[in-house]
């Protein structure tokens, strides 16, 4: 595993449980408000898997899962093996993921290997823009949402509040993709160290009433919230 990162301590990322966040190295994205500049690109390993398996051995009983975040965590080809070893020390695993790699989830999903996938959308599922997905997408994150609709495991979709991939339209077009019982959370981006500083000045970040628009427009599909 390329690891650029280790949280000690979240009681944020994983709904109702005490963990841990490692944060992989690599992105097939390239999502101009990305905050985590630094891990879409491979930089060198500043954390490596054996430390954090050391930290969560010690770690066993205080601390309940572990996030993996990124970056783009499916794109690791070990990950679940890392899935399997995080479990066997009793830990939950949660897997934070931009949905390209439908069968990776699937894979996952199938072993028993994860207890809890939050999938990002960044606009309408169908119609990603080379802008976000330089490689092209194919149906992989239309995909990605009927597995996990699908399946037992807990879920939740997200979605930066980004213009221009975000607006009324996208907004509707992935709620009724992703209709149904799991959660759709709206956030901001943050503006400090994202990876288009260009970006900043070309679009406002959406106000209040923005938001609120966004939820009511998302609302009859999915319980939707904002952050
Ligand atoms: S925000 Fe986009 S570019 Fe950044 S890690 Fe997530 S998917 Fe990759």
């Amino acid at each position: 595993m390329r690891i650029g990162g280790l949280v000690k301590n979240t009681a944020l990322d994983f709904p109702g449980i005490l963990g841990a966040v490692v944060f992989t190295q690599g992105c097939n994205f390239t999502c101009p408000y990305c905050h985590n500049p630094h891990l879409v690109r491979f930089f060198g390993l500043p954390v490596s898997e054996t430390e954090v398996m050391e930290f969560l051995r010690k770690r066993r009983g205080l601390l309940d899962g572990l996030v993996i975040s990124g970056g783009e965590p499916t794109l690791q080809p070990d990950l679940a093996e890392f899935c399997k070893k995080t479990r066997g020390l009793g830990y939950l695993v949660k897997v934070d993921t931009n949905g390209s790699r439908p069968e990776v989830i699937a894979d996952l999903i199938e072993r028993g290997l994860i207890n809890y996938v939050a999938l990002d959308l960044k606009t309408d599922p169908r119609a990603y823009p080379a802008e976000l997905s330089p490689t092209g997408l194919g149906d992989a994150i239309i995909d990605t949402v009927n597995i996990l609709k699908r399946s037992s495991v807990a879920h939740e979709f997200r979605v930066t509040a980004a213009a221009p991939f975000i607006n009324p339209a996208s907004m509707e077009a992935l709620a009724r993709a992703a209709a149904g019982e799991a959660p759709l959370y709206i956030q901001k981006y943050r503006p400090d160290n994202i990876l288009s500083p260009d970006y900043m000045s070309a679009y406002e970040q959406p106000s209040p009433s923005d938001l609120e628009s966004l939820r009511e427009i998302a609302s009859p599909y999915l319980p939707c919230l904002i952050r």
